[in-house]
């Protein structure tokens, strides 16, 4: 069973986290930090984010909006399933809603948050037999040069990486054309990422 909320050891480190007050107290939405840490050691699947959206940030549960709905659906499992946190741990590229810049859109995960936490994290959680890289800057941070071409390059050359690595497209409905664009996401990607889901998680 999923414990309501993870705040022990690390989990409860980076909740008390406020290193971007400043930063966030200056964005369009003027919001003070609220880290959304939700991973345990022995997780069979990492799922490698960008951050937190507005709702995620009221909610303070990951994924708890229709790209996670989106997600699951991608992945194959039930919300019981993804919240279990002996199965599937969330580790985004910051663990804060960077807040919205002056037209309304998502400003940047900032990167001081990967730059102290996620090494601890990953130490933490040791190695997993599944990580998902969703979007741009989980590609760039987690695959480096392999993800220079930009995310519809990388996500194509997903069997250089599969079936330990997945790079994804993010789930949000801003990328919805994408998908229509990319049929062979739907029809070749989803069902080797299903299929390796339900290995590893058996
Ligand atoms: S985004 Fe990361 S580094 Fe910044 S306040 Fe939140 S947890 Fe801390």
């Amino acid at each position: 069973m999923t414990p309501p909320l993870p705040r022990t050891g690390l989990s409860a480190e980076i909740a008390a986290c406020r290193l971007c007050a400043a930063r966030f107290a200056g964005t369009a939405t003027a919001h003070a930090p609220r880290p959304v840490p939700w991973f345990a050691p022995g997780a069979r699947v990492l799922v490698a984010g960008q951050a937190p959206g507005m709702r995620v940030h009221q909610a303070g549960k990951p994924f708890l909006d229709p790209s996670g709905d989106r997600l699951r659906g991608w992945m194959g499992i039930a919300p019981e399933v993804f919240y279990d946190l002996s199965r599937v741990a969330v580790l985004p590229m910051a663990f804060c809603f960077p807040g919205y810049d002056a037209k309304g859109s998502d400003l940047p995960p900032p990167r001081v948050c990967a730059e102290t936490w996620h090494d601890r994290v990953m130490a933490d959680l040791g190695e997993l037999p599944l990580t998902l890289l969703i979007g741009g800057y989980a590609q760039k941070w987690h695959l480096g040069p392999d993800a220079r071409g930009g995310v519809t390059q990388t996500v194509a050359a997903w069997r250089a990486h599969a079936p330990r690595v997945f790079p994804l497209p993010h789930p949000s409905w801003r990328n919805t054309a994408w998908l229509k664009r990319h049929p062979w996401f739907e029809q070749e990607v989803l069902p080797a990422l299903r299929a390796r889901v339900r290995e590893v998680l058996e």
